[in-house]
């Protein structure tokens, strides 16, 4: 049998994170068995689904490193199916027309309530004759489809990753909808419902195995009742576990940031967003290896180690990783990134060797790409705001003669190399009669206002070539 997985979104929001998780495991999972992954837009909800939401989804995956094999495949499209599945079981009176009105519906649940029970339609048009539907239909009621279900039926199945699943069939809520009332005039009835179609898709598309959310439980249980009443083969169900907010309840949108676009936007790499993801509920089997491509979790990927609790969202692990990928970055890739958030920071150079040079010196600093901006303001030319104890340093008896110094030598070297700038520290340290270190923290604190920062060498060059450390040890023999 060869594995054929998808994933399924709703376009009725950008990618989220949860989605997004389901894709990777799905996408490992395919690709540990040589399967196919497949993507299909459920679109049925017509007025909350979105264009622009659907694009979103599909670049999202793409820049994640998620290809599909095969669609996307849009439910709109495929209505035909849906209607013939809803047909035959029609046919085969394992469903039926129920003509009840949203008020009876909510007078059953008030009483429902008023008796402490759980909500659930009692099934009171299951066994309507043939007169009764009749007399509906002439007073002008439209009915909606419901599948039977059979309270006494115990619904089992082996839960890939939760073991042996049981559900009572008395706990769905009464016979289900699988179809809205008619919208158009001459309809034999409405838009189907999500369950049915996921059914009708999974078995048109051959999906082997469902791998998806825990909050589809319920629905899987209904889902089997109709593979059953179509006559077909069950697939293989594999529910993951949720992603938990701090406080240990489903993320949501009031979390904050969810959608791959705002992580993007952040300045997580997509290799360290993957990464993340498939860490969420899923261990490798050497659990000390956190940092891995999806081609390599994909050489190791198995159900088994899908976790059946929670995964807790852990925003400060995800900018661990996110830092490991930008310090192993080659400079050249990782200042193409950069370039975006130092020019939204209103930073702004041609010179692309300057640049390359600037990445270098501040990728150890950097754990999301949005600190470029911070990180390197001062090297392209923001004014330097100096600490107090930069301030008392260069205020420091001898420091002047030190920054003087060295601007004379600058002025010597117009174009400063690493091996320059060196001497002039030894020189400034043998006729001054100081130590190396009072020089360079000297300089340190003259070039960049601070005692503490990236390698100074470095920083000294970049400002060099912009002619802005003589300005700056100017300024700071003023102080
Ligand atoms: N549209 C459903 C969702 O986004 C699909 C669930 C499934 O995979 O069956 O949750």
């Amino acid at each position: 049998m060869s594995v054929r997985v998808r994933i399924a979104p709703s376009p009725t929001g950008n990618l989220h994170i949860g989605t997004a998780r389901t894709a990777i495991f799905n996408w490992l999972f395919a690709r540990r068995h040589g399967g196919k992954f497949i993507l299909r837009i459920e679109d049925t909800d017509v007025e909350r689904s979105r264009v622009e939401y659907t694009e979103n989804i599909q670049s999202g995956l793409t820049w994640l490193g998620i290809n599909w094999d095969e669609g996307p495949f849009f439910q709109s499209q495929r209505l035909d199916l849906y209607r013939a599945a809803i047909q035959k079981l029609l046919a085969q009176g394992l469903a039926y027309r129920c003509y009840c009105t949203p008020e009876e519906l909510e007078q059953m649940r008030d009483g429902q309530k008023a008796s402490n029970q759980a909500p659930r339609y009692d099934n009171r048009h299951r066994n309507l004759t043939r007169e009764q539907q009749e007399a509906f239909a002439a007073a002008g009621r439209q009915p909606v489809i419901r599948l039977k279900i059979d309270e006494l039926r115990e619904i089992v199945w082996q839960d890939l990753v939760r073991g042996e699943v049981t559900w009572k069939g008395s706990d769905l809520g009464g016979d289900m909808v699988i179809a809205r009332t008619p919208e158009k005039e001459g309809e034999e009835f409405g838009q189907p419902l999500y369950n049915l179609a996921v059914v009708v898709d999974d078995l048109d598309m051959a999906i082997t195995h469902v791998i998806r959310g825990e909050d589809h439980i319920a629905n899987t249980a209904k889902q089997i009742l109709l593979y059953e009443g179509l006559g077909a083969k069950i697939p293989e169900f594999a529910h993951t576990p949720l992603i938990l907010n701090q406080a240990g309840r489903k993320l949501s949108k009031r979390d904050g940031v969810t959608s791959i676009d705002d992580f993007k936007q952040m300045g997580f790499v997509p290799e360290a967003m993957a990464n993340y993801m498939a860490l969420l509920g899923w261990t490798q089997p050497d659990s000390t290896q956190e940092i891995f491509s999806l081609a390599e979790a994909a050489a190791n990927f198995s159900l088994e180690r899908v976790n059946k609790a929670g995964a807790k969202f852990d925003i400060s692990k995800l900018d661990w990783i996110n830092s490991q990928y930008l310090h192993q970055m080659p400079a050249e890739k990782l200042v193409d990134l950069l370039i975006p958030y130092w020019e939204e920071a209103g930073y702004h150079s041609d010179d692309r060797l300057w640049l390359i040079q600037l990445t270098q010196l501040i990728a150890p600093s950097l754990t999301r790409l949005q600190d470029a901006g911070p990180e390197s303001r001062l090297l392209f030319g923001e004014s330097v705001t100096y600490s107090e104890e930069a301030r008392d340093l260069l205020k420091q008896e001898g420091v002047q003669e030190m920054m003087q110094g060295v601007r004379e030598a600058i002025a010597a070297w117009p174009n400063l190399t690493e091996t320059e700038a060196k001497k002039i520290i030894d020189q400034i340290t043998k006729t001054q009669k100081v130590k190396k270190g009072l020089v360079m923290r000297s300089l340190r604190a003259g070039l960049m206002g601070e005692l503490h920062g990236p390698d100074l060498i470095q920083s000294w060059l970049l400002l060099n070539q912009k002619g802005l450390d003589l300005i700056r040890l100017q300024q700071a023999l003023t102080l």
